[in-house]
């Protein structure tokens, strides 16, 4: 079985990654966040090991023909607490490095400063998740332990902040945490929802329950089994973020949400090193 796969974004028809391949050192997550997307995978807070991964890591780097970019990870963090002892994402890296592929590492754990020396003598991008939704996210490192990351990461790596999701009423106008990262790229975009990611939400914060029923499930639209907000409140919470960023000279696209934007990718693909233009 092939470990390095085709990135599909749940089947979504407005993504604007283009192409890459997927890679999860693990499957599961222990951040645990009530907003998560990927929960329809069966028992998805165990972190578990892939069999034999090395070795299928392998056998798929040498049969690359391309020089395609893999990210890493799309439906688990590539970080969990037990990669500290376990250093399973840090033999990947390895693995990457000896065939110098491209690799985007998307993540809400300061645990990725530990692999910094690997990471910098290699072509990667670092993407940092970081949303000011602390409550949200028991299980994954306080965004300020993010901010002070994301500025450590910066200074020999590209960083691109993921202010996403955006969550009406709870981080909408939390603008600072792009000011504090002074990022040179943000890919950002609205909460979308399911019935069982809504419910987490509303057992950890019970005042958002109502607003976000009335504004996802009767106001909303369904969209490749999400709900959204209505096209013009996303569009209106998108844009303010958008603004922001331009006035400080950053980069800012959207994810899955079917408006365009400026940046030349959504998802900071265009700040390896050497790449050709690939959307
Ligand atoms: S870090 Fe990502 S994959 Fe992990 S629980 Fe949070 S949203 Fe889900």
């Amino acid at each position: 079985m092939r470990v390095l796969k085709p990135f599909d974004p749940w089947g979504s028809k407005i993504c604007t990654c283009g192409f890459k391949l997927s890679f999860n050192p693990y499957t599961g997550c222990a951040h645990r966040c009530d907003y998560c997307y990927a929960t329809y995978i069966p028992r998805f807070w165990e972190v578990r090991e892939k069999k034999d991964l090395l070795r299928k890591l392998r056998k798929d780097l040498e049969e690359l023909k391309g020089k395609e970019v893999i990210s890493m990870s799309n439906s688990s963090d590539p970080y969990p607490p037990i990669e500290k002892e376990r250093g399973l994402t840090r033999e990947c890296l390895r693995l990457f490095k000896e065939f110098d592929v491209k690799v985007l590492v998307v993540t809400k754990s300061d645990l990725v400063l530990r692999d910094l020396d690997l990471l910098s003598e290699m072509n990667a991008v670092i993407s940092m998740t970081i949303t000011g939704c602390d409550p949200l996210e028991k299980f994954a490192p306080p965004s300020e332990k993010r901010i002070l990351a994301f500025k450590k990461i910066a200074e020999v790596l590209p960083v691109v902040l993921r202010f996403d999701p955006v969550i009406p009423f709870l981080n909408e106008n939390k603008l600072e945490i792009i000011e504090a990262c002074e990022p040179e790229h943000v890919v950002t975009s609205t909460l979308k929802l399911r019935r069982d990611s809504f419910s987490r939400i509303a057992k950890s914060i019970p005042s958002l329950k109502e607003k976000l029923r009335r504004l996802y499930f009767v106001e909303g639209e369904k969209i490749g089994g999400y709900w959204y907000l209505k096209k013009d409140l996303r569009f209106g919470i998108l844009k303010k973020i958008d603004e922001f960023c331009n006035s400080l000279g950053i980069s800012c696209a959207f994810c899955r949400e079917g408006f365009e934007f400026q940046a030349e990718s959504c998802d900071g693909k265009h700040l390896f090193k050497n790449i050709f233009k690939i959307i």
